[in-house]
Parts: C-alpha cells; structure tokens; sequence
C-alpha cells in the first residue's frame, strides 16, 4: 500500500518509522511518503491560511496551495482515495479501517485552523474518491493526531504487518464482541491470581471462557455494540449468559 500524507507539521509524522509500521516499511509492505503543504505556497510568509468568508472567528486554510499540491501528487491517470481529517466526517471504525485496507493508495489531507476551503473536497471530488473521516465526537488541533491514527489501525490490518495474524481474528471489535481479559505469568502477583482455567491446559474451556467473557465484558461496558450483534453469531450458551 502507498500512503501519502499532506501537513503543515510534516514532523508529526516521525513515529511512521518506528516499531511494526517501521518494519513494514523496510520489507517493502508499505511506503509513506509525508509532505508539507508550505511547499505549494508562493509567498515569502508561506502563508495557508486567511480570515473565513463571510466573517467569523479563526481562519481557513486557502484552496490554493491545495489543489497545487494534489495536481502535483495526482498527476494520474491512477488516483488515490483522498481522506481528508474533519470532526464532521465518517468515524473511523474497525469496519472502515478494514475497508481502507483493502485499497492500493491513500492520501491524507490535514486540516488545521478551521479547516480546508470546502472548494479544495468538491473540486479533487471531480477526479478521485474523497471521504472526510473523523476521529470521534471531539475537536483536536489539527488533523495529524487523526490521521497517524487511522494509518495505524490500516496497515496493522494489512498481509504480512503483524507477526501472527490470528491476533487478528481474536481481538475487540472483530465479530462485534469485546476481547476477554489477558494474562500472563506469573500465575500470582500481588494477591491477584491468573483464572485457573487459562492454566488448565484444556483448549475447549479455555476458548468457552474467553468467549463468556467477551459478551461479559460487551453487555457490561458496551451494550451498543451487543444491540448490533448478528442474533445469528449467537450459539445457545451466550444466549443464555
Ligand atoms: N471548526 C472545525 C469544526 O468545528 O468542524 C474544527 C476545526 S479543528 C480545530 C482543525 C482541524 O483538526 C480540522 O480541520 C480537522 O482536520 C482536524 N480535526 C479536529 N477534530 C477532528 C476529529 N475529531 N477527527 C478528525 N479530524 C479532526
């Protein structure tokens, strides 16, 4: 997968090197190539911002240096599916990001200030899929934070990322469900002891307790996500928890 990223503040985007993403790097599985959008501005202030229209408080980031910077990374005839950061975007879900990994390039666009001109969506709409995607219901600074997040939660989803992709299959959000509690030795630690099941040996328990656990933990801490479960995953045991 290529990933391109487009800030003000290229220099957040330094962790890309580090641990799994880093590795995947190296081996090739991912390029991430990051850019400051000051290079497409002509002015001596390097200015990317000016008083919103109409009037108001802040200021919005200007078309121009924009479109200049997508008409240089998007020469085509391939395009990649623009992801422009905005609170009032899709929220990032595990869905979505497994949706996104499934494509061979992405660029994101950062916004700051305000945000970006809504003329700098509506034009690159006219030759590449856009999407505006959100972090959550809260507003951050800028787009960075959101946009480091979302490469994050793509590329661990991609072939060959992760050591051992049956993490994969087993974690929260994955089939709906909430993953169940993790231990590891030692067996007692400060009065708290590992469950005796998960020390049985007994495979089949093992499994029956993690998946008891797992709606446990969903109906007590998210029974908005137990209210969307496919009835059909069910089998008679959880049925009855
Ligand atoms: N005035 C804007 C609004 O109310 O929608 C918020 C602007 S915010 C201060 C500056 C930039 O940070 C946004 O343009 C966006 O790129 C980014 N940002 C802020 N909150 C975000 C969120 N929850 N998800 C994704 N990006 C966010």
């Amino acid at each position: 997968m290529r990933i391109d990223i487009v800030s003000v503040f290229p220099e957040y985007f330094a962790p890309l090197e580090l641990s799994l993403i880093g590795r995947a790097r190296e081996r090739g599985l991912l390029e991430v190539n990051t850019h400051d959008l000051r290079k497409w501005t002509h002015d001596v202030h390097h200015s990317v911002d000016g008083p919103p229209a109409g009037g108001g408080a802040g200021m919005v980031m200007k078309p121009g240096p924009w479109g200049e910077c997508l008409d240089e990374l998007v020469p085509g005839p391939e395009v990649p599916h623009l992801l422009v950061t905005s609170p009032a975007g899709r929220p990032l879900t595990q869905e979505f990001a497994r949706e996104l990994a499934a494509e061979p390039w992405l660029l994101f666009g950062c916004g700051r200030y305000e945000g970006l001109d809504q003329r700098v969506v509506d034009h690159a709409s006219e030759r590449m899929r856009v999407t505006e995607v959100s972090l959550g219901d809260y507003v951050l600074f800028g787009g960075e934070v959101a946009a480091l997040t979302v490469v994050e939660a793509v590329t661990r989803l991609l072939p060959g990322v992760l050591g051992n992709a049956a993490s994969l299959d087993e974690e929260s959000h994955t089939g709906g469900l909430l993953e169940a509690p993790a231990y590891t030795k030692p067996a007692e630690w400060r009065g708290h002891e590992v469950p005796d099941v998960l020390r049985s040996g007994d495979h089949g328990k093992v499994d029956r307790w993690r998946r008891d656990q797992s709606l446990i933990r969903t109906v007590e801490r998210r029974p908005d996500l137990i209210a969307r479960l496919d009835p059909g995953t069910l089998d008679e045991r959880d049925r009855r928890l």
